[in-house]
């Protein structure tokens, strides 16, 4: 047994992991932090990067941890979404002046961004990396938990008060912590593609409702559209084997005019889509956050900021818990995180839900039902409201780096 101590071990440096060691960062944490992957960068941006559409409120947490700062002008600012389904009647806008705020939310390319977050992590003295190495085995003490971690042909045993489970929808984690997890199989896959459309698309992000699944159509920069177009799991590989000529033909007539004719597409990928929420995100000194806690279908573009919220929240909690001299790792600490993260884990996948199944099912009085709710969405100021305040992602009791207040 190793007697290396640390307050917090991190499984897991995606977007969400990495975000969560930088906000722990520079508060008297010891930070052990555990990826499977090797960090790769790519120094060229291509036509063919995917994008994230980042509600206003993961903006805030990113500039107050300072990462927003590093995105330099790369994110596009959202202005406008409209909702509308194809063929049917109904259709609802929800605009920035609303609001009064420069933009509802912003699309970044991965890469930049995960860029962005990784020379923070790479910035941070208090941080262990064990990268490329995977964590094993999870043990839980009265005192500390313990994790193996494989590193090449070294197998090394770390010791932790709070172990966090940022390692994805498959989390090993919480397999090891023995919690359960409700499972969904769509049977669709999330067709991406980018997009060169005609007309200028004006900072408008486009979620079009078909009869085949959501499709949605978010704003870039260079006059591009990032396309996320959900398909039949069987129709897939049609889509995927179509010539761009094709494609784009396809995409026109699922999509329409709104911005004249699409002349240019990338390179198409698929991703199946799945939902994954864990029955319980709280053990003594576990926790389990961002897809590991909730995989959620990307329609409404909620996945990550979900995510960053879990970060902004966990590492309030933590940090206020070390503050007062209390174990980070202690259950009753730990529930403070799973009580207040509960309503917008709730209220997010339950909202992605609803839209897929309300959305993909084509029966006739349902259909009438959901152009009844758009119009109304669209003239209601108190439900558009609502509905602008959760895509922006500021419902609810915002914590601190989400209000722009450092830890
Ligand atoms: C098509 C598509 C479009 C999307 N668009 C949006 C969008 O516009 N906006 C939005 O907010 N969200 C979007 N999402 C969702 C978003 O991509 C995810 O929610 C987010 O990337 C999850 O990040 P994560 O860090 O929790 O998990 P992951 O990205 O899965 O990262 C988990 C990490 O853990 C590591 N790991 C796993 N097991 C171990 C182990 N045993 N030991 C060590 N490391 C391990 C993995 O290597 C990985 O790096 C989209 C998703 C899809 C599929």
């Amino acid at each position: 047994m190793s007697d290396l101590i640390h307050d917090v071990i991190i499984v897991g440096g995606g977007l969400v992991g990495a975000s969560l060691a930088c906000a722990l960062s520079g508060h008297g944490l010891r930070l052990a932090g555990i990826e499977a992957a090797t960090f790769k960068r790519r120094s060229k941006s291509t036509y063919d990067d995917r994008s994230l559409s980042l509600a206003w409120g993961s903006r805030q947490i990113f500039e107050t941890l300072g990462i927003w700062q590093r995105l330099g002008d790369a994110p596009e600012p959202i202005h406008r979404i409209e909702i509308s389904q194809r063929g049917r009647f109904g259709r609802a806008r929800l605009d920035r002046s609303d609001h009064g705020v420069d933009a509802l939310g912003y699309v970044v390319e991965a890469r930049i961004l995960g860029a962005a977050v990784l020379d923070q992590v790479e910035s941070l003295d208090d941080l262990e990396m064990f990268c490329p190495a995977s964590m094993e085995e999870l043990t839980v003490g009265d005192d500390a938990a313990e994790v193996s971690v494989i590193e090449g042909d070294q197998t090394r045993v770390l010791r932790g008060r709070v172990v966090v489970g940022a390692d994805g929808a498959g989390s090993r984690v919480r397999e090891r912590l023995g919690i359960g997890a409700r499972t969904l199989d769509y049977a669709q896959s999330a067709v991406i593609a980018n997009v060169t459309p005609e007309k200028p698309h004006n900072n408008c992000a486009y979620e079009r409702f078909t009869d085949s699944g959501p499709m949605a159509l978010l704003p870039q920069p260079h006059g591009r559209c990032g396309v996320v177009w959900t398909v039949r799991k069987d129709g897939m590989d049609d889509i995927l084997a179509l010539s761009d000529e094709q494609f784009l033909e396809q995409l026109q007539r699922r999509f329409g005019y709104a911005l004249g004719r699409f002349e240019r597409a990338g390179r198409r990928s698929a991703f199946p889509l799945k939902l994954v929420v864990s029955n319980e995100n709280v053990r003594p000194r576990a926790v389990i956050i961002g897809n590991a806690a909730h995989n959620l279908h990307p329609v409404a573009g909620q996945g990550f900021n979900l995510g960053l919220r879990d970060v902004a929240v966990l590492a309030e909690v933590i940090v206020e818990a070390h503050r007062l001299g209390e174990d980070p790792g202690a259950l009753d600490v730990l529930k403070r995180y799973g009580r207040w993260r509960r309503r917008d884990q709730r209220g997010s996948t339950l909202l992605t839900d609803g839209l897929v199944r309300v959305f993909s099912n084509d029966f006739t009085p349902l259909a009438a039902a959901r152009a009844a709710a758009l119009v109304g969405l669209d003239l209601i100021p108190g439900a558009r409201r609502a509905v602008t305040r959760r895509t922006m992602g500021i419902a609810g009791k915002l914590p601190r780096l989400a209000r722009g207040v450092p830890l």
